[in-house]
Protein backbone atom coordinates (compact mmCIF):
# COMPACT_ATOMS: atom_id res chain seq x y z
CA UNK A 1 0.00 0.00 0.00
CA UNK A 2 1.38 3.24 -0.93
CA UNK A 3 2.34 5.71 1.86
CA UNK A 4 -0.14 8.73 2.56
CA UNK A 5 1.40 11.51 4.01
CA UNK A 6 -1.90 13.79 3.19
CA UNK A 7 -3.39 11.29 6.16
CA UNK A 8 -0.27 11.96 8.53
CA UNK A 9 -0.73 15.43 8.20
CA UNK A 10 -4.00 15.46 8.69
CA UNK A 11 -3.61 13.63 12.07
CA UNK A 12 -1.00 15.37 12.57
CA UNK A 13 -3.12 18.66 12.65
CA UNK A 14 -5.62 17.16 15.55
CA UNK A 15 -2.91 16.33 17.70
CA UNK A 16 -1.08 19.50 17.47
CA UNK A 17 -3.90 21.68 17.18
CA UNK A 18 -3.47 23.09 14.05
CA UNK A 19 -4.52 25.02 10.98
CA UNK A 20 -3.06 24.94 7.37
CA UNK A 21 -3.26 28.13 5.76
CA UNK A 22 -1.82 27.79 2.06
CA UNK A 23 -1.45 30.15 -1.04
CA UNK A 24 -2.66 29.89 -3.97
CA UNK A 25 0.69 29.50 -5.57
CA UNK A 26 1.71 25.97 -3.67
CA UNK A 27 1.45 22.78 -5.38
CA UNK A 28 -2.17 21.09 -5.89
CA UNK A 29 -1.03 18.61 -2.90
CA UNK A 30 -0.61 21.19 -0.28
CA UNK A 31 -3.70 23.12 -0.89
CA UNK A 32 -5.75 19.90 -0.56
CA UNK A 33 -4.58 19.38 2.46
CA UNK A 34 -4.93 22.86 3.75
CA UNK A 35 -7.81 24.13 6.06
CA UNK A 36 -7.88 27.44 4.35
CA UNK A 37 -6.60 28.39 0.16
CA UNK A 38 -6.43 32.31 -0.52
CA UNK A 39 -4.55 34.76 -1.47
CA UNK A 40 -2.70 36.87 1.02
CA UNK A 41 -5.30 39.46 2.33
CA UNK A 42 -7.61 36.44 2.94
CA UNK A 43 -4.41 34.63 4.69
CA UNK A 44 -3.90 37.08 7.08
CA UNK A 45 -7.80 37.97 7.85
CA UNK A 46 -8.12 34.13 8.39
CA UNK A 47 -5.33 33.86 10.65
CA UNK A 48 -7.18 36.40 12.85
CA UNK A 49 -10.24 33.98 12.85
CA UNK A 50 -8.97 30.36 13.33
CA UNK A 51 -9.47 28.84 17.05
CA UNK A 52 -6.29 26.69 16.75
CA UNK A 53 -3.20 27.29 18.70
CA UNK A 54 -0.28 26.60 15.64
CA UNK A 55 -0.72 28.16 12.35
CA UNK A 56 0.98 26.91 9.47
CA UNK A 57 1.77 28.53 6.88
CA UNK A 58 2.47 27.12 3.43
CA UNK A 59 3.46 29.79 1.79
CA UNK A 60 6.39 32.79 1.72
CA UNK A 61 7.57 34.14 4.84
CA UNK A 62 6.85 37.69 4.60
CA UNK A 63 2.54 35.93 4.76
CA UNK A 64 3.96 34.16 7.97
CA UNK A 65 5.12 37.09 9.59
CA UNK A 66 2.25 39.40 8.62
CA UNK A 67 -0.16 36.53 10.61
CA UNK A 68 2.59 36.59 13.82
CA UNK A 69 2.21 40.29 13.87
CA UNK A 70 -1.28 39.89 13.78
CA UNK A 71 -1.41 36.86 16.30
CA UNK A 72 1.36 36.51 18.69
CA UNK A 73 0.02 34.44 21.29
CA UNK A 74 -0.27 31.82 18.17
CA UNK A 75 2.64 29.50 17.32
CA UNK A 76 3.24 30.10 13.62
CA UNK A 77 4.84 27.56 11.44
CA UNK A 78 6.59 27.60 7.98
CA UNK A 79 7.42 25.09 5.61
CA UNK A 80 10.86 26.94 5.12
CA UNK A 81 12.52 29.92 6.33
CA UNK A 82 14.42 30.26 3.15
CA UNK A 83 11.19 30.89 1.15
CA UNK A 84 11.48 34.53 0.74
CA UNK A 85 10.22 36.45 -2.46
CA UNK A 86 12.05 38.95 -5.04
CA UNK A 87 9.84 41.88 -3.42
CA UNK A 88 11.34 41.41 0.10
CA UNK A 89 14.47 40.87 -1.11
CA UNK A 90 14.68 43.76 -3.57
CA UNK A 91 13.51 45.80 -0.63
CA UNK A 92 16.20 46.16 2.53
CA UNK A 93 15.75 47.41 5.66
CA UNK A 94 18.38 50.43 5.03
CA UNK A 95 17.71 51.37 1.38
CA UNK A 96 13.74 51.48 2.07
CA UNK A 97 14.25 53.33 5.36
CA UNK A 98 17.03 56.19 3.69
CA UNK A 99 14.10 56.47 0.80
CA UNK A 100 11.06 56.93 3.08
CA UNK A 101 13.39 59.53 4.85
CA UNK A 102 13.90 61.28 1.86
CA UNK A 103 9.83 62.06 2.22
CA UNK A 104 9.36 63.00 5.97
CA UNK A 105 5.42 63.94 4.71
CA UNK A 106 4.45 61.44 2.86
CA UNK A 107 2.34 58.41 3.91
CA UNK A 108 4.18 55.10 2.90
CA UNK A 109 1.55 52.67 0.92
CA UNK A 110 3.25 49.36 1.47
CA UNK A 111 2.72 46.23 -0.52
CA UNK A 112 2.36 43.01 2.16
CA UNK A 113 5.28 41.80 0.24
CA UNK A 114 7.73 43.43 2.32
CA UNK A 115 9.63 42.32 5.55
CA UNK A 116 8.73 43.07 8.83
CA UNK A 117 11.32 45.93 9.18
CA UNK A 118 9.71 47.53 6.24
CA UNK A 119 6.48 47.52 7.50
CA UNK A 120 7.54 49.01 10.64
CA UNK A 121 8.34 52.09 8.75
CA UNK A 122 5.47 52.12 6.33
CA UNK A 123 1.88 53.84 7.20
CA UNK A 124 -0.54 50.97 5.55
CA UNK A 125 -0.01 47.90 4.10
CA UNK A 126 -2.08 46.81 0.95
CA UNK A 127 -2.33 43.56 -1.18
CA UNK A 128 -3.45 43.44 -4.63
CA UNK A 129 -7.49 42.52 -3.66
CA UNK A 130 -7.83 45.69 -1.33
CA UNK A 131 -5.48 48.16 -2.53
CA UNK A 132 -7.53 50.61 -4.18
CA UNK A 133 -10.11 50.71 -1.19
CA UNK A 134 -7.25 51.69 1.16
CA UNK A 135 -5.52 54.29 -1.26
CA UNK A 136 -8.92 55.61 -2.02
CA UNK A 137 -9.04 56.60 1.74
CA UNK A 138 -5.82 58.49 1.81
CA UNK A 139 -6.35 62.52 1.30
CA UNK A 140 -6.11 63.85 -1.91
CA UNK A 141 -3.58 66.14 -0.64
CA UNK A 142 -0.96 63.73 0.91
CA UNK A 143 2.01 62.33 -0.91
CA UNK A 144 2.28 58.71 -1.70
CA UNK A 145 5.80 56.44 -1.63
CA UNK A 146 4.15 53.18 -3.47
CA UNK A 147 6.78 50.35 -2.96
CA UNK A 148 8.18 47.59 -3.23
CA UNK A 149 6.18 46.72 -6.31
CA UNK A 150 6.09 49.45 -9.19
CA UNK A 151 4.33 47.44 -11.35
CA UNK A 152 1.55 46.79 -9.27
CA UNK A 153 1.88 50.82 -8.38
CA UNK A 154 1.93 51.96 -11.90
CA UNK A 155 -1.83 49.86 -12.59
CA UNK A 156 -3.40 51.77 -9.25
CA UNK A 157 -1.61 55.04 -10.44
CA UNK A 158 -3.65 54.71 -13.59
CA UNK A 159 -7.04 53.40 -12.05
CA UNK A 160 -7.09 55.75 -9.55
CA UNK A 161 -5.87 58.94 -11.41
CA UNK A 162 -3.02 59.19 -8.65
CA UNK A 163 0.75 59.97 -8.88
CA UNK A 164 2.84 57.98 -6.47
CA UNK A 165 6.93 58.02 -5.54
CA UNK A 166 7.97 54.28 -6.82
CA UNK A 167 10.23 52.08 -5.26
CA UNK A 168 11.43 49.70 -7.98
CA UNK A 169 11.44 46.38 -7.25
CA UNK A 170 9.55 43.91 -9.12
CA UNK A 171 8.10 40.19 -8.97
CA UNK A 172 10.53 37.85 -11.00
CA UNK A 173 7.85 35.17 -11.57
CA UNK A 174 5.34 37.95 -13.11
CA UNK A 175 8.19 39.56 -14.62
CA UNK A 176 8.84 36.58 -16.90
CA UNK A 177 5.59 36.82 -18.87
CA UNK A 178 6.34 37.70 -22.36
CA UNK A 179 4.31 40.91 -24.25
CA UNK A 180 5.58 40.01 -27.81
CA UNK A 181 4.39 35.69 -27.30
CA UNK A 182 1.30 36.79 -25.60
CA UNK A 183 0.35 38.46 -28.24
CA UNK A 184 0.79 35.93 -30.82
CA UNK A 185 -0.92 32.96 -28.35
CA UNK A 186 -3.68 35.27 -28.82
CA UNK A 187 -3.31 35.48 -32.48
CA UNK A 188 -4.11 31.64 -32.32
CA UNK A 189 -6.71 31.17 -29.69
CA UNK A 190 -8.89 34.86 -30.55
CA UNK A 191 -11.84 33.51 -28.63
CA UNK A 192 -9.78 33.41 -25.15
CA UNK A 193 -10.17 35.54 -22.13
CA UNK A 194 -6.63 37.06 -21.24
CA UNK A 195 -6.42 37.70 -17.59
CA UNK A 196 -3.31 38.58 -15.88
CA UNK A 197 -2.11 39.83 -12.53
CA UNK A 198 -1.09 43.79 -11.32
CA UNK A 199 2.61 42.58 -10.53
CA UNK A 200 3.21 41.82 -14.37
CA UNK A 201 4.91 44.03 -16.71
CA UNK A 202 2.60 47.49 -18.42
CA UNK A 203 3.36 45.64 -21.76
CA UNK A 204 1.54 42.28 -20.83
CA UNK A 205 -1.09 44.03 -18.96
CA UNK A 206 -1.78 46.33 -22.02
CA UNK A 207 -3.35 43.20 -23.49
CA UNK A 208 -5.57 41.92 -20.52
CA UNK A 209 -9.04 41.83 -21.03
CA UNK A 210 -9.07 41.17 -16.86
CA UNK A 211 -6.84 42.78 -14.06
CA UNK A 212 -6.75 41.72 -10.62
CA UNK A 213 -5.71 39.88 -7.37
CA UNK A 214 -5.07 36.06 -7.58
CA UNK A 215 -8.82 35.87 -5.84
CA UNK A 216 -10.25 38.03 -8.56
CA UNK A 217 -8.50 36.36 -11.10
CA UNK A 218 -10.34 32.92 -9.86
CA UNK A 219 -13.52 35.06 -9.81
CA UNK A 220 -13.61 35.62 -13.24
CA UNK A 221 -12.62 32.62 -14.22
CA UNK A 222 -15.94 31.30 -12.21
CA UNK A 223 -18.15 33.62 -13.28
CA UNK A 224 -16.89 34.24 -16.96
CA UNK A 225 -18.95 31.79 -19.17
CA UNK A 226 -16.14 31.91 -21.76
CA UNK A 227 -14.56 28.75 -22.33
CA UNK A 228 -11.22 29.84 -22.93
CA UNK A 229 -8.34 31.63 -20.57
CA UNK A 230 -4.86 32.79 -21.06
CA UNK A 231 -3.98 33.43 -17.46
CA UNK A 232 -0.69 35.50 -16.69
CA UNK A 233 -0.23 34.39 -13.11
CA UNK A 234 1.44 31.62 -11.00
CA UNK A 235 1.13 28.44 -11.97
CA UNK A 236 -0.19 27.19 -9.06
CA UNK A 237 -3.77 28.99 -9.65
CA UNK A 238 -4.79 26.77 -12.27
CA UNK A 239 -5.64 23.66 -9.44
CA UNK A 240 -8.42 25.86 -7.90
CA UNK A 241 -9.45 27.30 -11.32
CA UNK A 242 -9.53 23.62 -12.89
CA UNK A 243 -12.01 22.96 -10.06
CA UNK A 244 -14.26 25.50 -10.79
CA UNK A 245 -14.55 25.44 -14.17
CA UNK A 246 -13.55 21.70 -15.60
CA UNK A 247 -15.13 22.79 -18.92
CA UNK A 248 -12.90 25.69 -19.32
CA UNK A 249 -9.54 25.37 -21.19
CA UNK A 250 -7.05 27.41 -19.35
CA UNK A 251 -3.60 28.40 -21.08
CA UNK A 252 -0.30 29.41 -19.15
CA UNK A 253 0.22 33.03 -19.99
CA UNK A 254 4.47 32.61 -22.10
CA UNK A 255 7.36 33.39 -20.88
CA UNK A 256 10.22 33.89 -22.68
CA UNK A 257 12.71 31.01 -22.57
CA UNK A 258 10.20 29.03 -21.09
CA UNK A 259 11.14 24.93 -20.91
CA UNK A 260 7.55 24.26 -19.97
CA UNK A 261 4.35 26.11 -19.92
CA UNK A 262 4.20 27.24 -16.76
CA UNK A 263 5.79 29.92 -14.56
CA UNK A 264 6.49 28.97 -10.68
CA UNK A 265 7.33 31.08 -8.02
CA UNK A 266 10.57 29.28 -6.78
CA UNK A 267 10.19 30.30 -3.13
CA UNK A 268 6.29 29.37 -3.03
CA UNK A 269 7.36 25.88 -4.41
CA UNK A 270 10.05 25.43 -1.65
CA UNK A 271 7.47 24.12 0.37
CA UNK A 272 6.58 20.09 0.29
CA UNK A 273 4.46 18.00 1.50
CA UNK A 274 7.33 16.79 3.20
CA UNK A 275 8.28 19.69 5.19
CA UNK A 276 4.65 20.41 5.82
CA UNK A 277 4.62 17.10 8.24
CA UNK A 278 8.12 17.41 9.69
CA UNK A 279 7.00 21.29 10.52
CA UNK A 280 3.68 19.82 12.38
CA UNK A 281 5.62 17.25 14.06
CA UNK A 282 8.42 19.09 15.52
CA UNK A 283 6.59 22.72 15.65
CA UNK A 284 10.11 24.18 13.75
CA UNK A 285 10.33 26.32 11.75
CA UNK A 286 8.57 29.16 13.72
CA UNK A 287 8.10 32.67 13.29
CA UNK A 288 10.35 34.14 15.69
CA UNK A 289 10.17 38.16 16.13
CA UNK A 290 11.29 40.84 18.91
CA UNK A 291 8.06 42.46 20.67
CA UNK A 292 9.25 46.12 19.56
CA UNK A 293 9.13 45.12 15.79
CA UNK A 294 5.99 43.19 15.83
CA UNK A 295 4.71 46.38 17.39
CA UNK A 296 5.79 48.67 14.74
CA UNK A 297 4.33 46.58 12.10
CA UNK A 298 1.27 45.61 13.32
CA UNK A 299 0.17 49.93 13.10
CA UNK A 300 0.76 49.35 9.22
CA UNK A 301 -1.00 45.86 9.00
CA UNK A 302 -4.00 47.61 11.86
CA UNK A 303 -4.91 49.73 9.28
CA UNK A 304 -5.38 47.90 6.65
CA UNK A 305 -7.59 46.07 8.66
CA UNK A 306 -9.80 48.50 9.70
CA UNK A 307 -10.03 50.50 6.63
CA UNK A 308 -10.86 47.35 4.97
CA UNK A 309 -13.45 46.67 7.69
CA UNK A 310 -14.77 50.24 6.81
CA UNK A 311 -13.46 52.40 10.09
CA UNK A 312 -11.82 55.28 9.97
CA UNK A 313 -7.89 55.96 10.31
CA UNK A 314 -5.51 58.67 11.58
CA UNK A 315 -2.79 59.39 9.18
CA UNK A 316 0.37 60.75 10.68
CA UNK A 317 1.44 64.08 9.92
CA UNK A 318 5.36 63.24 9.59
CA UNK A 319 7.42 60.35 9.44
CA UNK A 320 10.15 59.53 12.66
CA UNK A 321 11.39 56.23 12.95
S1 LIG B 1 5.18 35.12 -7.06
FE1 LIG B 1 6.52 36.94 -7.02
S2 LIG B 1 5.59 38.27 -5.49
FE2 LIG B 1 4.75 36.21 -5.16
S3 LIG B 1 6.12 35.29 -3.63
FE3 LIG B 1 6.90 34.69 -5.66
S4 LIG B 1 8.46 36.23 -6.11
FE4 LIG B 1 7.19 37.06 -4.47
Amino acid sequence: MSYDIAADIARLKKEKDAVILAHYYEDGDIQDVADFVGDSFFLAKQGQKVQQKVILLAGVVFMAESVKILNPEKTVLVPDLEASCSLVKGAPYADYLAWRQQYPDALAVTYINSSAEVKAISDVIITSSNAAQIIESIPRDRRILFGPDQHLGRWLSKQLNREFIYWPGSCEVHMLFNAKKLHSLMFDHPDAVVIAHPECDESVLQHAQVIGSTSRLLQEVEKNPAKKFIVATETGIFHQMKKLRPDAELIQAPVLDAGCSCNNCPYMKMNTMEKIKRALETLQPQVQMNDALRVKAQVSLDRMMDITSGKSVQWPAEFHV
